[in-house]
């Protein structure tokens, strides 16, 4: 019976991927009692500090013990706190990494959504039936049952869809078969994600994975690594790029606009999109100062899931001044919201255009003449 609980009993775990990380400062509720902190994953962690709240009337615990992956993890400072009772009331879920508080949720069986589904169509697959909603956030939820993709990811194909098929198809599905895509050159980051079993049927498509370890181009099981601040693609090599909630993981994303407008052709199109749902902030925010090698908090560290079982650490939250700082990049964009319960914006797809900048202008203007 005891040894029953014992084995029951709750592991927090921090999952790390895609670098090592250093000098972070982590804030993990426990919504069990005291339970150790496993940090696991490919990736190790350095000189940083954990801070581990148990729930309000928690026993007091020894200092949460600390396993690891295959990564090096060492000078850790690992503490814990039992929260009084109105903070743990107050606001456990913004302190804790999204995909970390959905496991724990899902320990203590409990979520703080309400319950809703509507009747629908999928525009990838074209499946009909019952959209749920099983998820807090409404952008990655109405999973379809079929393909999986739930309301941005459908929101994105909608998008897409428009632009290719000038509204004639219903589903990327329909679109592929009518050979809508086969004259197009596709590139999507990522191996991930419902969109791909459509538009790797373009005439000619790229996939990538990221490994800040190895330059673009090197190749591993079959499969490209691809950094989006700097790929190993010629200019002008794509029709267009896809990319799916990726560039608020980016460390600069202003050099990964740059590169896909540089891989674009004139007047190709980067259809994409990242976590921006009703009320955006007014002004892009970096959470993570990238400039230098090695990263630097600027706020605390914030983490979605990224496939399986992943972590990334989230560098920027973008704002409504997005479409002008691009539009200054010769990327105009515009914004294509998508509405729950009529006029509800839950999800939005950004479209850019490679369009000329006034410099490529003035080098292709004859001589002696000039805009203007
Ligand atoms: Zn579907």
């Amino acid at each position: 019976m005891a040894d029953g609980l014992l084995r029951q009993r709750p592991v927090n775990v921090l999952y790390l991927r895609d670098r090592n990380h250093r000098a972070l400062q982590l804030s993990v509720d426990s919504l069990e009692g005291p339970a150790p902190l496993r940090l696991n994953g490919g990736f190790g962690l350095r000189d940083s500090r954990i801070l581990v709240t148990l729930p309000p009337g928690a026993a007091a615990a020894p200092p949460a013990a600390l396993t690891t992956g295959q990564g090096r993890s060492l000078n850790n400072d690992i503490q814990q706190r039992v929260a009084a009772p109105s903070c743990a009331a107050a606001q456990p879920a913004q302190r804790l990494p999204p995909a970390l508080a959905a496991r724990l949720r899902a320990i203590a069986g409990a979520d703080d959504f309400t319950a809703d589904e509507w009747s629908g169509r999928c525009s990838l697959c074209g499946w009909e039936g019952l959209f749920r909603r099983a998820h807090r956030s409404e952008r990655e939820t109405f999973a379809c049952q079929d393909c999986r993709a739930t309301l941005r990811y459908r929101g994105q194909a909608e998008t897409l869809l428009t632009l290719l098929g000038e509204g004639r198809f219903a589903t990327l599905a329909a679109l592929a078969d009518s050979g809508g895509l086969d004259g197009l050159a596709i590139f999507e980051p990522g191996i991930s994600g419902p969109l791909r079993r459509w538009l790797r049927q373009a005439g000619h498509y790229e996939q990538s994975f990221h490994d800040p370890a190895l330059p673009s181009g090197t190749g591993r099981d079959g499969l490209t690594c691809q950094d989006l601040m700097g790929t190993a693609f010629a200019a002008e090599r794509f029709d267009l790029v896809v990319t799916s909630d990726i560039l608020e993981h980016v460390r600069r994303p202003f050099a990964a606009f740059a590169e896909i407008r540089r891989i674009l052709k004139p007047g190709g199109r980067h259809v994409w999109t990242v976590p921006f749902g009703g009320e955006p902030p007014a002004l892009m925010r970096a959470r993570v100062d990238a400039s230098g090698a090695e990263d630097r908090l600027l706020l605390p560290a914030v983490y979605h899931g990224s496939g399986g079982d992943g972590l990334s650490l989230v560098y920027t939250d973008f704002g409504r001044d997005i479409g002008r700082l691009l539009a200054e990049q010769g990327l105009p964009t515009r914004a294509v919201r998508h509405r729950l319960e009529g006029d509800r914006v839950v999800a939005v797809t950004f479209v850019s255009t490679r369009a000329a900048l006034p410099e490529e202008d003035l080098a292709a203007a004859p001589p002696g003449g000039g805009p203007g």
